[in-house]
């Protein structure tokens, strides 16, 4: 069984596989959010408009969380994107490698599942995934440290 992770924000998923997410924009600053505020967290103006961020986005910072409640995968790569006007999205990073973690290397938004939960059901939202095949031998499973973070 599939469900939709406990939402942040609001997504969707087109039929070409595209993932979008639907975050705000205030036209008085110009500030972009995700997930949607409908009071800009910038400026404060109550008039802020529906803006749909697309990937790709651009590797910003990094943390790499080894210990984690059960159901998620471990090590977990959880990262800020940056989308075009700036805008920063916080989600997990998978199928990457420890060379991968660049700032600027561009990701790419998708859809995959999050965690298991305890009867298997699978709890799916949006995440990056690297965009290029990078050459890596430093597996991140290979790492002993517990925790580490980094600004990519
Ligand atoms: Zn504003």
């Amino acid at each position: 069984m599939t469900e939709v992770a406990p939402r942040i924000g609001k997504w969707t998923v087109t039929t070409d596989g595209d993932v979008i997410l639907s975050g705000t924009n205030c036209p008085q600053c110009g500030e972009t959010v995700f997930p949607a505020h409908t009071i800009c967290v910038r400026c404060g103006s109550p008039d802020t408009h529906e803006a749909l961020l697309r990937g790709p986005a651009k590797l910003r910072s990094f943390t790499i969380v080894h210990q984690l409640p059960s159901g998620f995968p471990s090590p977990l790569v959880i990262g800020y994107g940056e989308f075009e006007g700036r805008t920063q999205v916080l989600a997990p990073i998978v199928d990457v490698t420890r060379n991968q973690l660049i700032e600027g290397r561009p990701l790419a938004l998708t859809v995959g599942v999050t965690r298991t939960g305890e009867n298997g059901e699978e709890f799916v939202t949006y995440q990056f995934t690297p965009i290029e095949p990078w050459e890596s031998d430093d597996s991140l499973s290979a790492r002993a440290s517990s925790q580490e973070t980094g600004h990519a």
